[in-house]
């Protein structure tokens, strides 16, 4: 399966009385699709760039001009939404999914299929960058944007607020989150799963199975400490485990391993629920 690494830039309507309302309010129209087509290996295989000559906000936004440099002679010289759109279905080709930097590209995409009266069912899974990045990467709870995630990794990002710069900017910081890890729909997902706790830590490797730190941290449920042994290594960085209390509370944990350099490494620890599909997981694992 290959993944198509999807950003749009849209236009408003200039003032709050051209906003179209019926059917859909529609807050945006697509004027430029960007997209990077890669397999599970992060590979680029192909990219797509395309503007759009919109039908309903026919004018820029100077907001939104200012912001993509898209001007109105630009779009102008642009095809028409179901053009484009027919052409990167055809380029998108058969067994695929989305991954986008939030998930309002794809609430976007689905509105303007909407008001084109074009069917939306072709559209494939949609996996969420954002949420991966801020649940592997950081521990709190925000949003980051895609330049602080390029700063995170010291990239100079592609200038932002391009469909296609984005696309490219997203796929350097996949790169830099999975490693040498191939991209999967299970990693995908359980990434995006709800963790109802992050840690931070620094630590040296070979005292990962007897450090307090890691093996140990209070119970959510009654505060007492809940113990993890038998980690299991669910990628070459990531290690898995069911933490249990005394009182019985169970949690499935994942310590994730970035090299800071040689003998100390930053570990994030996410605890989730447990819940069978994650049960299922570990066991899994060997
Ligand atoms: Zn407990």
């Amino acid at each position: 399966m290959n993944y198509i690494v999807l950003d749009l830039e849209w236009n408003q309507a200039v003032s709050r009385r051209r906003l179209i309302t019926n059917p859909i309010v529609l807050n945006g129209e697509i004027v430029q699709i960007g997209a990077v087509k890669i397999n599970d290996t992060l590979a680029e295989i192909d990219r797509f760039n395309e503007l759009i000559k919109p039908k309903f906000y026919t004018t820029m936004h100077p907001t939104v001009r200012d912001l993509t440099g898209i001007k109105n002679a630009d779009i102008q010289k642009g095809r028409s939404f179901p053009e484009v759109i027919n052409a990167f279905r055809q380029w998108c080709g058969k067994d695929f999914a989305f991954i986008t930097w939030s998930m309002t590209d794809l609430s976007v995409m689905k509105d303007n299929l909407t008001i084109y009266e074009m069917a939306a069912d072709w559209l494939p899974p949609c996996y969420d960058a954002q949420k991966l990045f801020d649940r592997q990467f950081i521990d709190d709870d925000h949003q980051h944007s895609l330049g602080y995630a390029l700063y995170l990794f010291k990239e100079k990002p592609l200038e932002c607020h391009d469909a296609l710069n984005d696309a490219v900017n997203t796929v350097t910081v996949l790169r830099h989150m999975m490693g040498d890890e191939k991209l999967s729909p299970d990693y995908l997902d359980l990434g995006a799963d709800e963790p109802m706790y992050y840690a931070h830590l620094k630590i040296k490797p070979e005292l990962v199975e007897e450090d307090p730190d890691l093996s140990t941290f209070r119970c959510f449920d009654c505060d007492e400490d809940v113990i993890c042994r038998n980690w299991k290594k669910q990628t070459s960085y990531q290690l898995v485990t069911i933490g249990r209390c005394g009182s019985g509370h169970e949690f499935f944990v994942r310590l994730r391993f970035k090299k800071i350099h040689d003998g100390l490494y930053e570990v994030y620890r996410v605890v989730y629920d447990l819940d069978d599909e994650l049960e299922e997981i570990y066991e899994e694992l060997e």
